[in-house]
């Protein structure tokens, strides 16, 4: 498995950056983890949009989603001129509506599917299927719908956190992955902050360190912070090995 950060930067970029978006590949499954302002441009850079195969959106935060409107009219082109006749799947969180509704209008290129938990005050959570890997979801601690994503491909597990604050329920669905790629949003110095779903590094660190994953990159970055700090509170409760996101940055599981 692969992935490659398209985007990395939240709520907005820094120059010549992109908001959250992320290519993940295993096999001939090419999934967008995410979709943010920048993240088409950069996709192309590593691959043809026609060769997707799945978009998950884990909430809907615009820079989280809005590029959609973007890759929506290149797949209406390629639709037209027989390039990549088949529709996209594209799955969307339940709400907040009015974003979902617009998203779901979109059905002459997009295949719309559901994110929803099965049991959202227990463990439980969403099992599915996308190209030739195993797809879950897991709700976050976030103001609206946002759903953290596993993929599993030949016994190999990649974890997506999207947005969220502290939970505990995080660490078993975190468990075992080969690489987690977790939102660190806040330094210690603006902790006060993390009250609104969101992770500081250090907390970042000690969801890696309580689940046990081999592998911790964080990503989603305020854009005025040196990062040099980041890295460093994540490392402080971590005991593996920790990596920062960059766009066009690589990461191989095997
Ligand atoms: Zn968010
Ligand atoms: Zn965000």
């Amino acid at each position: 498995m692969q992935l490659t950060v398209l985007g990395c930067w939240a709520p907005y970029p820094r120059a010549g950056g992109a908001c959250p978006g992320y290519l993940l590949q295993a096999g001939t499954t090419n999934l967008l983890l995410d979709c943010g302002n920048g993240v088409l441009g950069n996709l192309q850079k590593h691959l043809d949009f026609r060769k997707l195969t799945g978009v998950v959106i884990s909430h809907l935060h615009p820079d989280h989603y809005y590029d959609i409107f973007c890759l929506r009219h290149a797949l209406g082109g390629a639709k037209r001129d027989g390039s990549r006749p088949e529709s996209l799947e594209l799955w969307l969180p339940e709400g907040p509506s009015e974003a979902r509704e617009q998203l779901a209008r979109y059905q002459d290129v997009f295949l719309i599917k559901a994110i929803t938990a099965q049991n959202r005050a227990g463990q439980g959570w969403l099992e599915s299927q996308v190209g030739e890997c195993k797809l879950q979801f897991m709700p976050t601690e976030h103001p609206l719908p946002c759903y953290a994503a596993a993929v599993e491909f030949q016994g190999k597990r990649i974890v997506y956190t999207a947005d969220t604050g502290w939970t505990a329920r995080l660490v078993p669905f975190l468990r075992g992955a080969d690489l987690l790629l977790c939102e660190a949003s806040l330094q210690e110095a603006d902790a006060a902050y993390a009250a609104a779903g969101h992770l500081t590094a250090g907390q970042a660190g000690e969801l890696a360190q309580q689940a046990g994953v081999r592998k911790l990159a964080l990503t989603h970055f305020w854009p005025e912070y040196n990062l040099a700090v980041t890295k460093q509170e994540a490392q402080r409760a971590f005991d593996g090995v920790v990596d920062l996101a960059a766009e066009g940055k690589v990461w191989k599981v095997e």
